[in-house]
């Protein structure tokens, strides 16, 4: 097994949230002062694969057991001093443990490469920290799952940040602040991105294409982040070959994207819901995630004309 922890300076503190804090030694790579405060963060995964990240200079990377190392886990490796011929033994070691998984995942990669649907990676903002109990009651109120690596900041203002990942690395994020001050998100996202991929199952069929990234976080959706559905999107929604269902918001915005949707012949779900549930995740916030997905997916139209009509019928009650 790829054991990672062995290679982290000495000095290091476990966390109640299982990250492993040490002496970060990104930040001056990424031309910050040196840490002392043991800012850098790694999360160990049970079969060996791992995330780092850095709360100081924000600088992140993460290994997958089965995959090649990355070009940001190799460099990591590489500032905690890890001899360069025992990183090559960590990446073929990596991929004896190649599994079906993997190697789906490769082909993916492969195909999403011909399509040029690859995004660079990016660091998270410098200065995060764990989330702060005011932000973790925030994203337990909005039925945002436990287990997705949030973060927080406070400055300029405190907000949850969202790591966007593709392909488990991460490509961006959005930052929601918690006063209600505008704006209220600030986003570093790449054209064509989709959040949420990573949040599908292999052997999931259906894919619930969202507005935002709350609706999606919260029934593990993929989220447009806006009220359009652009063409490398589309492309990026097709390349993972499942049955879409749009659920639009319910409000005006929302309906450009049922028209958008059926312009591209995907299946649109409006469900009856009360006036003052206006998207997924409102609907999840009142009535839970399985029921929501569940009436999502009862309320499915493919017909272009019983979706027009379901759209005028919301339309009437919008005005
Ligand atoms: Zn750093």
């Amino acid at each position: 097994m790829i054991d990672v922890i062995s290679y982290l300076p000495a000095k290091r503190k476990q966390t109640a949230s299982g990250w492993i804090s040490v002496n970060a030694p990104c930040c001056v790579h990424k031309g910050e002062t040196a840490d002392r405060r043991q800012r850098g963060g790694i999360k160990p995964g049970a079969d060996g694969s791992w995330s780092w990240h850095c709360f100081n200079c924000g600088f992140t990377a993460s290994f997958v057991v089965g995959r090649t190392l990355t070009f940001k886990a190799r460099r990591l490796l590489e500032w905690m001093n890890v001899p360069a011929e025992e990183i090559e033994r960590i990446n073929l070691e990596s991929l004896r443990h190649r599994n079906m998984e993997g190697l789906l995942s490769d082909r993916q990669q492969v195909a999403n490469q011909l399509q040029s649907i690859e995004f660079e990676d990016r660091d998270l903002p410098a200065d995060t920290m764990p989330l702060s109990a005011a932000a973790q009651a925030y994203l337990q109120a909005r039925m945002a799952p436990a287990d997705y690596p949030f973060l927080y900041k406070t400055m300029p203002r405190p907000g949850v940040v969202i790591p966007f990942t593709h392909d488990n690395q991460v490509v961006g994020h959005t930052t929601r602040f918690l006063d209600d001050r505008t704006p209220r998100y600030i986003q570093d996202i790449q054209p064509g991105y989709v959040f949420g991929t990573d949040l599908q199952k292999a052997t999931w069929q259906t894919a619930i294409v969202v507005e935002g990234v709350f609706d999606a976080l919260s029934i593990s959706g993929l989220a447009v982040l806006h009220a359009e559905i652009n063409d490398a999107q589309v492309r990026l929604i097709r390349s993972l070959g499942r049955d879409i269902v749009v659920v639009p918001d319910q409000d005006k915005a929302g309906m450009r994207l049922v028209d958008r949707a059926v312009e591209l012949g995907w299946a649109v779900s409006m469900p009856d819901w009360p006036a003052d549930v206006k998207d997924v995740n409102d609907a999840v916030i009142r009535w839970g995630r399985l029921a929501t997905v569940i009436t999502i997916l009862q309320a499915k139209e493919t017909s272009k004309i019983k979706i027009e009509l379901r759209k005028k019928q919301l339309v009437k009650r919008l005005r």
